[in-house]
């Protein structure tokens, strides 16, 4: 398998080269073409196996980077993960004009206030935070199409469960989601915390 051969935008192809990635791991090779074509997916691997990766790219790939709205939600179980996800999309989509926002608490309010009105595309956050500024109405969900749950097993067991819940459910009409597309990603075999998705 090649990145070349799964559809992948010319820019996009551009910044993951130039990232340092030479060819799709294994759970790259068979998740980037069912995301990128708006499936949902439920992707199990250990950690380390390239599906932060996947996610970050299959982003970039789905984002239109003409619409000045969030189009895709990414929420992790830590700080550290949300970040590290902001970082890769930055770095991935480097030829792209994409704009990343990592919404994690511990960090100023006032910062997110001003990035998310300033308007970007994606945000890649912890629950809290996230929810937080969706009740604000400073995160407007109306155009997003894709929520990504990465290590969902692990944010049931920190018991974020009724966060990502009220994120899903929180915004009245017409703010609602225009949810096109789920993607769950489990470091375990925990399988029931696929049943409660
Ligand atoms: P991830 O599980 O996405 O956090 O990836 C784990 C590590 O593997 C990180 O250091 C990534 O930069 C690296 N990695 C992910 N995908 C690839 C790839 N296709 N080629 C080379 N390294 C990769």
């Amino acid at each position: 398998g090649s990145f070349d051969a799964m559809g992948i935008r010319e820019d996009l192809l551009r910044g993951i080269y130039g990232y340092g990635f030479e060819k799709p791991s294994a759970i790259q090779q068979r998740a980037v073409v069912p995301i990128i074509a708006g499936r949902d997916v439920i992707a199990q691997a250990q950690s380390g196996t390239g599906k932060t990766s996947m996610v970050s790219l299959s982003v970039c790939q789905l984002v239109d980077t003409n619409i000045h709205e969030v189009q895709a939600l990414i929420l992790s179980p830590t700080r550290e993960l949300a970040t590290q996800t902001e970082r890769v999309m930055q770095a991935v989509g480097n030829h792209m004009s994409v704009s990343v926002h990592a919404c994690v608490g511990g960090k100023s309010i006032g910062e997110d206030i001003r990035k998310l009105e300033a308007g970007v595309h994606v945000v890649s956050g912890t629950p809290g935070r996230v929810c937080d500024m969706i009740k604000r109405r400073t995160l407007r969900t109306r155009a997003i199409k894709l929520l990504v749950l990465d290590e969902a097993d692990e944010m049931l067991t920190r018991g974020f469960k009724d966060q990502i819940y009220d994120v899903y459910r929180y915004p009245p009409p017409p703010q609602n989601f225009r949810l096109g597309q789920i993607c769950v990603l489990l470091d375990l075999l925990f399988l029931s915390a696929v049943v409660h998705f």
